[in-house]
């Protein structure tokens, strides 16, 4: 099975109560791709800028990723990002959003892109989503993450790609955001009728959910006492999500393997948030995720106990 990935390919500046970098690789795409990587073969579309150099593309090709289609655009700047936090780690500002290079990105892929058995649109202009979906004839799954800036400045192109995937992969406030609805799971329930047959509420530190049409999910973020830079964690946790149901195509949809991949997005996210950027997930280990998804296993089990309402 293959993962075809389109979405920003980004330097990013971060400052957090923990300290700052002026100038690291980021992007959803990137993200994404580093940890679906670990489950199967990854390729990924955009473009970059000639401040792009081989260090930074190297990392992107972790673990075999395919790079064969992020295009360097002779001339041009990479996406740039900058954000903030402060001592609450579930919000940030963003400072400053440079589209660059995506600005006038037209995606062409190549065949082996193509052929992908599953296509994740990452954040980026739903423009852009909408042409991959386009060329990408036959992926037996497709998923998909946006973000308040294309809610607000580009909805009607955003709903048109909600219409098209599977499976969407938001965050609470955009869920809110993007229905009007008070309630993630009125909120999430409304989406399935728009379309999709899965939904994943990302909640920051408070975890994430899970809301099909036949059920719910959901499991806290994996505890951790030290949070560093939380900047791509959505996209790694959709890595780890995704990456898992590629893993398993023939029965993706099925309610164990959902939940599977609800635990290894999580254990993949609490790695990225231990430090800036890309740099935990760049040497993680797949020994040191199983022992998250294991630990997580035990600490959200528990045991029925009726007997402790009808003694009373
Ligand atoms: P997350 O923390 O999971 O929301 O993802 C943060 C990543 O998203 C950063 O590495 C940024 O480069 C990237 N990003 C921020 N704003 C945008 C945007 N408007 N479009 C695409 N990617 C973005």
């Amino acid at each position: 099975m293959s993962v075809t990935v389109v979405g920003s390919i980004a330097f990013d500046a971060v400052k957090t109560p923990f300290g700052e970098r002026a100038r690291m690789l980021g992007g959803a795409a990137t993200h994404f791709a580093l940890a679906a990587s670990f489950f199967d073969a990854v390729s990924v579309v955009g473009p970059v800028g000639e401040d792009f150099g081989e260090s930074e593309l190297a990392v992107l090709a972790t673990r075999g990723t395919n790079v064969e289609d992020v295009e360097r655009v002779t001339g041009g700047q990479t996406f740039f990002w900058s954000g903030e936090y402060g001592w609450d780690l579930n919000s940030r500002e963003t400072l400053r959003t440079d589209l660059n290079v995506f600005a006038d990105f037209a995606p062409k892929l190549s065949a082996a892109s193509r052929a992908a058995d599953v296509l994740f649109l990452a954040n980026i202009q739903p423009e852009l989503q909408l042409s991959v979906l386009e060329q990408c004839t036959g992926p037996r799954l497709v998923a998909m993450d946006s973000m308040n800036l294309w809610i607000d400045i580009a909805r009607e192109p955003l709903l048109e790609v909600i219409r098209r995937v599977d499976c969407v992969i938001f965050n609470d406030a955009e869920l809110r955001q993007l229905t009007g609805q008070p309630s993630i799971l009125g909120a999430a329930r409304e989406l399935l009728g728009w379309g999709p047959s899965v939904v994943v509420a990302k909640q920051g530190e408070y975890g994430a959910a899970l809301v099909t049409p036949e059920g719910f999910f959901a499991l806290p973020a994996y505890p951790l006492a030290r949070v560093v830079d939380p900047t791509g964690a959505g996209d790694t946790f959709a890595g780890g999500f995704v990456g898992h149901l590629a893993r398993n195509l023939d029965e993706a949809t099925s309610d164990h393997v959902l939940r599977q991949a609800m635990a290894y997005g999580t254990a993949l996210a609490s790695f990225n948030v231990e430090e800036f950027g890309t740099e935990r997930v760049e040497r993680l280990t797949a020994g040191e995720i199983y022992g998250r998804v294991d630990e997580l296993k035990r600490i959200t089990h528990f045991e029925l106990d009726p007997l402790s309402l009808e003694t009373r």
